[in-house]
């Protein structure tokens, strides 16, 4: 059986509690590894190792960030069977799925290299005489990293390795779940020649571990991906000593249907958008939001389609559907089905469930009173919901507290801006998937998906501060 301890100071180290926590992997149920979870002092260790690094890392050289960063990037590409295998057996990732999410994380590496070298100031004009008036960003020093288990490489990755680009060093706390996939991030920069005590890796409970680094003030910012719940409560106790954060939290994503639209492209899109990674997709459109003309044809087609996903053993490479991250999730999706059932929804396909294994599920007729209409199923659950224009389309996108991602299916250029503005969301796909990111982009959402962006340049903003700076060229005239 392997066993991953915590990553502190470029050490593996043993839990100083003793800890050490069952790993499972979803899809048999049997335990993939043994990690150990970090007490309050390992910890504490943790945060003080991250300090010490920070006054030589946040004067490194660009060229030694993208050195780093990029030998990591040509590591990653050599190990990705690795990377792929662990994503697979700790995530219940599918083959597809992990082989993308790995290759992501190669992009992102490199994209991050570039910004090592583009953290830039400005100057300003200025109403006093001679002045030189600027600019800087500095790094904040140590960051504090919470992730969550569906995309564990890529959402962990994308906090770390953003953050050492701009000077700053990390703690990272990862999903409970999947803390293989987060301790090897440390061992991936640590073997690409990060300097020790620049990331370190902390697994370990959410209201332990997560607490702490919400609350420690050695920390300077907070990046959280995971649920609205959390992400709230986080923000909270962030606020008690201003601590700076950022949250990616929850979605209810549309995707909007016109009766123009090419009815097949429409189909692919919305069912690659819902059933990524079995639904477990911040971005994933759970909600179709279909046009009255086309409705009956598209209900049809997709829930064709969606019959012929193939559920089950993720390592087969044809498998679309692979498991939930605990059987559990099938309960809560099932109370999703059943109500939206009694109260008079129409099952087209799916609602049963075997193990972890949940079949992809289409309800047509879900209306404002039932719950998979607002909450969050986070599994392959789909509504689709009939309007009669693109006017009462908008309507319906909107009805959520959410605003993550969002896509518009349609030819008509002016109905697809008048949706693509009018949509309360931090993006918007025309005639994509609502469930697209790439490293540079500014991904984020407004409402209760959260606050602050994520991806190159803007994470390089989050991540650094501003500082004022003038020179007075000459003498200055003071008044007294
Ligand atoms: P979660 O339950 O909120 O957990 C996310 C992370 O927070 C985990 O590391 C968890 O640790 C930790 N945590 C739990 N309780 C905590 C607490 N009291 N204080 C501090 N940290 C705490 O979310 P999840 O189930 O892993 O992920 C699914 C959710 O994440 C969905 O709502 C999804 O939409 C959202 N998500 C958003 C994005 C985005 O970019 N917007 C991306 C992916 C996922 P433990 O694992 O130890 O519980």
């Amino acid at each position: 059986m392997r066993e991953f301890k915590l990553y502190i100071d470029g050490q593996w180290v043993e839990s100083g509690a003793g800890t050490i926590v069952d790993d499972l992997n979803p899809a048999t149920g049997e335990v993939f590894a043994r990690v150990h979870h970090a007490s309050v002092e390992d910890v504490d260790r943790a945060i003080a190792a991250a300090q010490r690094a920070s006054e030589q890392w946040g004067t490194s050289l660009p060229a030694e960030r993208e050195k780093i960063l990029m030998n990591a990037a040509d590591l990653l590409e050599q190990r990705t069977s690795e990377f792929v295998d662990v994503l697979i057996d700790e995530a219940g990732a599918t083959f597809g799925k992990a082989m993308a999410e790995t290759s992501f994380v190669v992009n992102l590496l490199r994209s991050a290299a570039g910004e090592a070298r583009r953290i830039t100031g400005e100057t300003m004009p200025s109403d006093s005489p001679g002045l030189i008036s600027m600019s800087v960003r500095r790094p904040l020093g140590v960051i504090g990293g919470i992730s969550p288990f569906n995309f564990p490489f890529l959402l962990a990755a994308k906090k770390v390795v953003l953050a050492i680009a701009a000077g700053n060093t990390f703690v990272l706390k990862p999903a409970s779940d999947t803390a293989v996939i987060g301790l090897k991030i440390g061992e991936l920069l640590g073997d690409a020649g990060l300097p020790a005590g620049v990331v370190n890796v902390v697994p370990g409970s959410g209201a332990a571990v997560g607490n702490q680094l919400v609350t420690d003030p050695r920390i300077s910012m907070l990046t959280f991906t995971g649920s609205t719940e959390i992400g709230k409560q986080l923000a909270v106790e962030a606020a008690k000593t201003l601590k700076k954060i950022t949250l990616e939290l929850g979605g209810k994503s549309p995707i909007i249907v016109l009766d123009d639209a090419d009815i097949a492209y429409a189909v692919d899109a919305a069912c690659f958008g819902v059933f990524l990674n079995q639904g477990q997709v911040c971005m994933a459109n759970s909600r179709i939001i279909c046009e009255a003309g086309i409705f009956d044809e598209f209900c049809d087609r997709f829930t064709a389609k969606v019959a012929t996903l193939k559920v089950g053993n993720p390592r087969e490479h044809d498998t679309v559907i692979g498991p939930l991250i605990k059987p559990s999730q099938c309960r809560f999706l099932d109370s999703h089905v059943r109500d939206a059932v009694d109260k008079g929804a129409k099952l087209l396909t799916g609602g049963s469930s075997e193990g972890a294994f949940y079949a992809p599920t289409v309800l047509a007729g879900v209306t404002p009173d039932m719950v998979v209409y607002h909450e969050e199923s986070f599994g392959p659950v789909v509504s689709i919901i009939a309007v009669q224009d693109h006017e009462e389309a908008l309507t319906v996108a909107n009805d959520t507290c959410y605003g993550l991602s969002s896509a518009v299916i349609t030819n008509d250029l002016q109905k697809a801006m008048k949706l693509a503005l009018g949509l309360e969301a931090g993006m918007v796909h025309v005639n994509g998937s609502s469930a697209y990111d790439e490293p540079h982009v500014p991904f984020g959402g407004i409402k209760d998906s959260g606050m602050g962006r994520e991806g190159g340049r803007y994470s390089m903003e989050e991540m650094t501060e501003v500082k004022w700076l003038t020179i007075q060229m000459g003498q200055r005239h003071f008044p007294f």
